[in-house]
């Protein structure tokens, strides 16, 4: 297939945990294609998780050549590049000879739970962490990760003092080798998520650069989401692409779902699933366990958006676990017409605690339960009890956000795998005195990079054009009595409590 002349399109790189993927965007906002190439997850010792930098590099070019090659795409094509990307993940390199000194130590890596520990035992240090950064002091940020790396390499602490060795997020690493290892810099999305950025100031924090050890000279500059990261110049990609765009995967998929202004929200339905609303230029410091990050912003807004976080540790997992531990569905899917095929649950919850419960109860210890069952309960009940789980526990964190936000929540905007569920849907529209929102194109991560990247060019004009390609939404909204949601979260709170230990 060859693009039609002259016609332009942007590309998103969309780094993922698992897969690498280029995204042709066309000027409509649509899809167009996509190449994905996969890579290798490395565990060196249980709890620990590594990616080879050079594997997520040639993967992610390798699928940017393949998408442009498939449609006979030179750079005269590509207005521009965004990139969004894992989050938190680090890489360490020396940039004389363009390698890493580690692998890649991925956000979902444990190892430095310990070091966490000691660095930020004193509560004072604790709040000053909780009060710069907006985040929980937690392994899975970036900061005791490069500590961890400057610790391991022999002789690495003093060359990054001397400039000799940089860090990154993979963005970061991305948009290095693109340029061809002129620009070092990442954007305010991705700082925010190091455990490093002052998010009021919007600078490196030097007590806390002080408190891992970690010296100034190694670190990116940071720039706003939307604006120039450089020009493509790297053997076999064409050179002179401009890259204007970068944001964290869930800041990205935020922008995609045109959440532009305070009170609107979107929530991933995934294996978990991530929940981020709209502050404005106010970072709300929660007091429910969210966390406070950085939104990406348009190029036309002044100053530093914000957003409150909050994350659901076992959602869609839930459902692979009705299908792959108790085998009583064979595919996702079912569940969808399993729960409708009942009027309700007959009384049964089921309180996924797998791994403890998060934000807003924060129980690592909880352990999950299913209760209420009786002689009469089938698997349609349990199946039903398991769509109804992942929208309580959203409901939990949407009142925990609106309460931090001292606002309700305007409209949810939905995405992710379990979003296709139109039982889920309704029920959660059903628990949630606000709109919900599917929209067609679920890609909203990757629409997020593609939009950051278009703004700045000016092949989008601005957030009212975007907004405007958002072809028409599937839209749930409340049908239960309020009278019965009440009933429901009452029992649903009951179990919750009876799974903290
Ligand atoms: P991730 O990006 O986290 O891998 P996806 O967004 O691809 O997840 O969503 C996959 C998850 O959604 C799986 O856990 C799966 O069980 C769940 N899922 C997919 N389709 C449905 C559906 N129709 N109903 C309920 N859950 C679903």
């Amino acid at each position: 297939m060859s693009a039609p002349t002259g016609e332009k399109y942007v590309v998103a790189l969309d780094q993922g945990t698992t897969s690498s993927r280029a995204v042709l965007i066309d000027r409509n906002g649509q899809m167009v294609d996509c190449v994905q190439r996969p890579f290798q997850q490395i565990f060196p010792q249980p709890g620990w998780v590594e990616h080879n930098p050079q594997e997520i590099l040639f993967s992610q070019i390798g699928s940017l050549t393949e998408l442009l090659q498939r449609h006979n795409l030179s750079a005269g094509n590509i207005d521009s590049i965004g990139i969004d990307n894992q989050r938190e993940t680090t890489i360490v390199w020396d940039p004389t000879t363009g390698a890493p000194i580690y692998n890649a130590i991925v956000w979902q890596c444990r190892r430095t739970a310990d070091l966490v520990g000691q660095v930020c035992s004193a509560p004072d240090v604790r709040d000053m962490v909780r009060a710069k950064t907006g985040l929980l002091p937690d392994p899975y940020f970036s900061a005791s990760k490069i500590a961890w790396i400057l610790d391991h390499v022999p002789g690495s602490r003093e060359r990054a003092a001397a400039g000799e060795l940089l860090f990154g997020t993979v963005d970061t690493w991305l948009v290095w080798v693109l340029t061809g290892g002129l620009v070092h810099a990442t954007d305010v999305t991705n700082a925010s998520r190091t455990m490093l950025y002052n998010i009021h100031e919007g600078c490196w924090d030097k007590d806390l650069l002080a408190l891992f050890d970690i010296p100034l000279a190694m670190m990116p500059e940071v720039r706003r989401s939307s604006g120039s990261f450089g020009e493509t110049s790297y053997p076999g990609v064409p050179a002179g692409i401009p890259i204007t765009g970068v944001a964290g995967d869930q800041q990205a998929a935020l922008f995609g779902q045109c959440c532009f202004e305070p009170g609107e929200a979107k929530n991933t339905y995934g294996t978990g699933c991530f929940m981020l609303l709209h502050t404005g230029h106010e970072a709300r410091q929660s007091t429910h366990n969210l966390v406070t990050t950085i939104a990406a912003s348009a190029p036309q807004v002044e100053g530093t958006e914000y957003a409150l976080e909050g994350s659901v540790f076992v959602a869609g997992a839930l459902i692979q676990w009705l299908r792959d531990q108790l085998g009583i569905i064979q595919t996702a899917g079912e569940t969808e017409y399993l729960a409708q095929s009942v009027p309700d649950t007959g009384g049964v919850y089921i309180v996924p605690a797998f791994t403890g419960l998060g934000a807003p109860w924060w129980k690592p210890d909880a352990r999950g339960l299913i209760c209420g069952i009786t002689r009469g309960t089938t698997r349609a009940h349990l199946a039903r009890a398991a769509l109804e789980a992942l929208a309580y526990q959203i409901r939990d964190l949407a009142d925990a956000m609106a309460a931090d936000a001292g606002s309700p929540l305007g409209t949810l905007n939905v995405d992710g795998g379990a979003s296709a569920n139109a039982f889920l849907m309704q029920f959660q529209a059903d628990l949630l005195s606000c709109e919900i929102r599917r929209p067609q194109n679920t890609e909203t991560t990757s629409l997020g990079a593609a939009y950051l990247a278009g703004l700045a060019t000016g092949f989008w004009s601005g957030t009212n054009e975007l907004r405007s390609l958002r072809s028409s939404d599937d839209v749930f909204r409340r049908q239960m009595e309020p009278q019965r949601v009440d009933e429901l979260l009452a029992g649903w709170h009951d179990a919750v409590r009876r799974t903290i230990r």
